[in-house]
């Protein structure tokens, strides 16, 4: 399946969650069951045997590929939460929004010191949120081994909030 038929996968809704944002919906890639495959055997491609003892995946949609990706390449999976979620003691990261911030949680005992984990969200738009989870990752004294990504929206240069670390992004998108 090409990088263009992959896109097609993907439904965009315009004003959601409010005016002027093209939201990509990936829940019309997941329920088509080649895509859905296709898009994790790029992200198998690209991680496999490579020394990553973990991943963590953000909520709630990086879940879903950071899941199913920890099972293909047979290494532990780290749930990164919105707050109040997790049950046993968490450090948390704030980082800023549009307007005014947001917060991010990790159970304090999920990495241990040493341990190389990579960072799955749905789409990178910013950089904001990968960015807290990356240092969330090193609070824990745990090393960030890359980030990666179904959906990247170049033209919101969050690439550049994520230096020094290692991005791959599956589909890349130029403009709104
Ligand atoms: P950011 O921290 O700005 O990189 O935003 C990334 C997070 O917000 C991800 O968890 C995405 O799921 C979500 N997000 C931001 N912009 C969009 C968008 N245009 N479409 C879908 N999800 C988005």
């Amino acid at each position: 399946m090409s990088f263009d038929s992959l896109k097609k996968k993907i439904r965009d809704v315009r004003d959601y969650p409010k005016p002027g944002i093209v939201f990509r919906d990936i829940t019309t890639l997941l329920k088509d069951r080649g895509a859905f495959r296709e898009v994790l055997n790029i992200l198998v491609e690209r991680y496999r045997d490579r020394p990553i003892d973990l991943i963590a995946g953000i909520e709630a949609r990086g879940f879903i590929f950071g899941g199913a990706l920890a099972s293909d390449l047979n290494v532990g999976f780290v749930p990164m939460r919105k707050p109040g979620k997790l049950p046993a003691p968490t450090m948390t990261e704030t980082y800023a929004l549009e307007y005014g911030e947001d917060k991010i949680q990790m159970h304090v005992d999920a990495v241990a010191p040493g341990q190389k984990v990579l960072l799955i969200d749905d789409l990178i738009a910013t950089g904001g949120t990968l960015a807290a989870a990356a240092r969330l990752v090193e609070k824990a004294k745990g090393e960030v081994f890359g980030i990666g990504c179904v959906i990247e929206l170049a033209f919101l240069n969050g690439r550049e909030k994520l230096k020094p670390y290692d991005v791959f992004s599956v589909l890349t998108y130029d403009s709104e």
